[in-house]
């Protein structure tokens, strides 16, 4: 089966072209760099993607946080309602760990920005 994709991983966004036959990916076309396949091998058998969203902190400011690491895509709404139930505690580092193993994903939750206590 021929699937195409547009891969996400820099500006150019190429145009790929992949081949599935029994689950598998044996062929990829389009892609100007290595990190293209890469990209199509991943969508179409296990995609993952980086969350960004914002964190609520203890002063009621939010604060942009992401994943340290993409997570499985079935479980962004997962990682985004852990996210919203919890409370950075300020003050906070750009990098700082505000939340571990967010929904069970193994995957912490960083800050993406530094926040002061005022
Ligand atoms: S294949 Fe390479 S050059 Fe093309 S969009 Fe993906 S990362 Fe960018």
């Amino acid at each position: 089966m021929t699937h195409e994709l547009i891969c996400i991983n820099c500006p150019m966004g190429c145009a790929l072209t992949a081949q599935v036959e029994g689950g598998k990916v044996i062929s990829v076309s389009g892609n100007t760099c290595p990190r293209g396949e890469q990209y199509a091998k991943t969508e179409l058998t296990a995609p993952v993607r980086t969350v960004t969203t914002t964190m609520i902190t203890s002063g009621g400011k939010p604060v942009p946080v992401k994943t340290k690491e993409p997570i499985p895509k079935e479980k962004i709404f997962d990682v985004v309602a852990a996210i919203k139930a919890s409370t950075a505690p300020l003050p906070v580092k750009m990098g700082d760990v505000v939340l571990s193993d967010a929904a069970g994903t193994g995957v912490d939750i960083v800050s993406a920005r530094s926040l002061n206590n005022a």
